[in-house]
């Protein structure tokens, strides 16, 4: 006999727990009177309420309607998919016009017919009634799938529920967070593997209305490095084993970009950043020579790659170049060049000062202290540079923006110039400068005029490819952006060391961007949550790895950088930490790790659970591994760096399909950003010529 318990929730309230009746074999007497007063109870209070369960799941559908767009089609698909898993059913979707058949619906992007509000952009409501549950919200597909064009995802429904970067996603969002807030469905990592639920008899959902708008307008982690382009480049440091076809490619591209919007990763509006001048040198070169920068050896040509050539940011042709150009572009495509301009410049090719510009202006407009050089301090002529283009643009267009990059050498706030209004910074600020540093620069910036701006980090870049325990850091670091007015944000890059490497940060970044407002704690907790009984001990298995990073790589890092140029979590610098690693890492370390897994695996929980903390274990060898590599590194010893590497390798191999590592990612950084230190070169799979301009 099988006895349920209800919980009622408190009616109203969009973060209500589940109302789950659980399945109880031993149940004693007393428990069922008990129930069945509860029971009873519920029946009467439960006006207007919507259950679900095994019993009924047959009579409910899934109900779309009759021409539906890919956002409500793949919305449906999604809510399909967690109900049959959570209720073991088979629940069907119908178009609208046989709605009428089914006695309890889902009615996906679909509004009740007295619902009149305005939604804000990516709002997402569901609307539980008796017998119909409303999912809907702020959709729009502004760039469409198209066959010539179509990029990595050749799937008219993916590929346009995907583009996080131009479509918005409100019904979806609006499925998720009914799943998450009414079932408890949580999303640990990309693909069916990262799904975390409970299997309830059945569920009471209480009538409400629950409406969710993303506080930040652009929630971004770049997802490139498991696009089959970087595969790939990256792929060349790989042995032949790692390679991967487009079709596995694009289905784990897929696996993660479904996964943000899990997460509720997408954008209420596209401002554009990126490198701004790459293209300039091959089509101004003749016409408009001065536009670029006079090196130190006295020519205006790029030093090195032309897509890194310098600008002359007080020459005052190229405000007005780069306006007419947007004048093209907004008349192509007004949709992505409406609300900005790029006025970024390009990265630095690695020729320190000589590749910026020494002519009379730019070096007058800084105001550069006593010491410092070019790839210390240019702030101001940037400053001068985006202010002429907003000028310029403004002519044109009254509400148009200037977008800017604070990093590098222009990531000290400007100290002569001030920001018209209309300029919009993107910050790169470091998880391994000092806090009260970069506070001191937020500060500097907004005295300087800066209204808001968006926050790009590259802290999830720096990865050994063994557990770092950044998540904390990272997470504050993102905070303090918070507090200083970002209106979005885009993070750089996740690199995709899941399942007890990268996990729990990926995770709380991510639901830190969809609920800005949520502590730490907060997020560790419901993260930990998923692993029931084991999750004291996961605690300790994560905790362990922040120790290390918080008591030992930090205070490191800080005493050897001034908070603005960071000393080893830097890209290209890592080999520096990972040739101290004994410093900061030992055997133990993994020993303990390992107990902790192992007892986790021991505890009662569900088997998403237990697979999910088998494989962490599969990882934390692989770990193990890497760490031993990095010490026979140390030892310059030529045999022993190549047996290490060889048992490293050939464990990598073995396990490359049964846990979730971005594997060519991870090599290639081992390879390039630590020097091989792990020794890859003895094993002769390395080509001859890797080209790391494709880095
Ligand atoms: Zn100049």
């Amino acid at each position: 006999m099988i006895i349920t318990r209800h919980v009622i929730p408190r009616r109203g309230s969009t973060n209500d727990s589940p109302v789950i009746i659980k399945s109880r074999n031993k149940m004693k007497s007393i428990i069922f009177i008990i129930c069945l007063f509860q029971i009873l109870i519920s029946i009467s209070c439960k006006e207007g309420s919507f259950n679900i369960g095994k019993e009924n799941i047959g009579s409910i559908s899934i109900v779309v309607p009759d021409t539906a767009n890919s956002i409500v089609l793949f919305a449906a698909d999604e809510l399909k998919k967690h109900l049959d898993l959570v209720f073991d059913g088979n629940i069907s979707i119908t178009g609208f016009s046989s709605r009428n058949k089914f006695s309890k619906r889902f009615l996906v992007g679909i509004k009740p017919d007295d619902y009149s509000k305005k939604l804000n952009p990516e709002e997402a409501v569901y609307i539980v009634k008796k017998h119909d549950v409303f999912l809907f919200g702020d959709d729009a597909i502004n760039i469409k799938y198209s066959e010539e064009h179509h990029g990595d995802l050749n799937d008219k429904k993916l590929n346009e529920v995907l583009n996080l970067s131009n479509n918005r996603t409100g019904t979806l969002f609006a499925v998720y967070n009914f799943l998450e807030n009414e079932l408890g469905v949580k999303w640990i990592k990309p693909g069916d593997d990262g799904i975390f639920y409970a299997k309830p008899l059945s569920v009471i959902l209480t009538a409400k209305d629950s409406t969710w708008t993303p506080k930040l307008l652009q929630r971004n982690i770049r997802t490139e490095m498991l696009s089959f382009k970087i595969q790939n480049a990256y792929g060349q440091c790989a042995p032949k084993e790692f390679s991967v076809t487009k079709e596995e490619s694009f289905k784990k591209y897929a696996d993660l970009l479904i996964w943000m919007r899990r997460m509720r990763m997408g954008r209420s509006e596209n401002f554009r950043f990126g490198h701004a001048y790459g293209s300039y040198w091959e089509k101004y070169q003749k016409t408009n020579p001065d536009i670029f920068a006079l090196t130190s050896m006295g020519v205006r040509k790029p030093m090195g790659r032309i897509e890194r050539v310098k600008m002359c940011p007080t020459n005052t042709e190229l405000p007005k170049i780069k306006v007419n150009e947007w004048r093209d572009d907004l008349q192509k495509n007004p949709f992505q060049n409406s609300k900005s301009i790029s006025g970024c410049e390009n990265d630095s090719d690695g020729f320190g000062s000589d590749e910026w510009c020494h002519c009379d202006n730019c070096m007058a407009i800084d105001a550069r202290r006593e010491g410092e050089d070019l790839t210390d301090y240019v702030t101001d002529r940037y400053v001068h540079l985006w202010n002429a283009i907003l000028k310029e643009a403004r002519q044109y267009k009254d509400d148009i923006m200037v977008t800017g990059y604070a990093y590098e050498n222009m990531l000290q706030p400007p100290r002569r110039e001030k920001l018209d209004d209309g300029i919009l910074i993107e910050f790169i600020p470091r998880m391994g400068g000092d806090f009260e540093v970069t506070k001191k620069l937020y500060e500097g910036w907004q005295e300087a005029g800066m209204k808001k701006m968006m926050y790009r980090p590259n802290d999830l870049w720096w990865e050994m490819g063994i557990p770092m325990g950044q998540e904390q850091r990272l997470f504050e670091n993102f905070k303090l952006g918070i507090a200083h007015n970002a209106i979005g944000t885009d993070f750089d890059a996740l690199m995709g060391y899941w399942e007890g490497i990268t996990d729990m940060t990926y995770y709380i970044l991510a639901k830190g961007n969809a609920d800005p407002n949520a502590t730490f704690e907060k997020l560790e907790e419901e993260y930990l949550n998923s692993f029931g009984e084991a999750k004291d001990d996961i605690a300790k298995y994560y905790r362990h790895w922040r120790n290390i990073f918080n008591t030992k790589v930090i205070p490191e890092e800080l005493r050897l950088n001034n908070g603005i140029k960071t000393y080893f979590l830097e890209y290209g610098l890592l080999y520096r930490l990972t040739e101290r690693i004994d410093e900061f890492y030992s055997l133990e370390d993994f020993d303990l790790t390992d107990s902790y897994l192992k007892t986790a695996a021991g505890k009662n929980i569900p088997d998403q659970a237990g697979n999910y903390i088998r494989r962490m274990q599969i990882a934390n060898e692989n770990s193990r591994l890497t760490f031993i590599c990095f010490m026979a590194g140390r030892s310059g010893n030529k045999d022993q760096i190549t047996a290490r590497a060889k048992e490293l390798i050939s464990f990598r191999i073995k396990n490359k399909d049964k846990v979730d590592i971005n594997w060519n990612v991870l090599f290639q950084a081992q390879y390039h950003q630590m020097k091989d230190q792990i020794g890859m070169r003895y094993l002769g799979f390395l080509p001859k010529d890797i080209d790391t301009n494709e880095f």
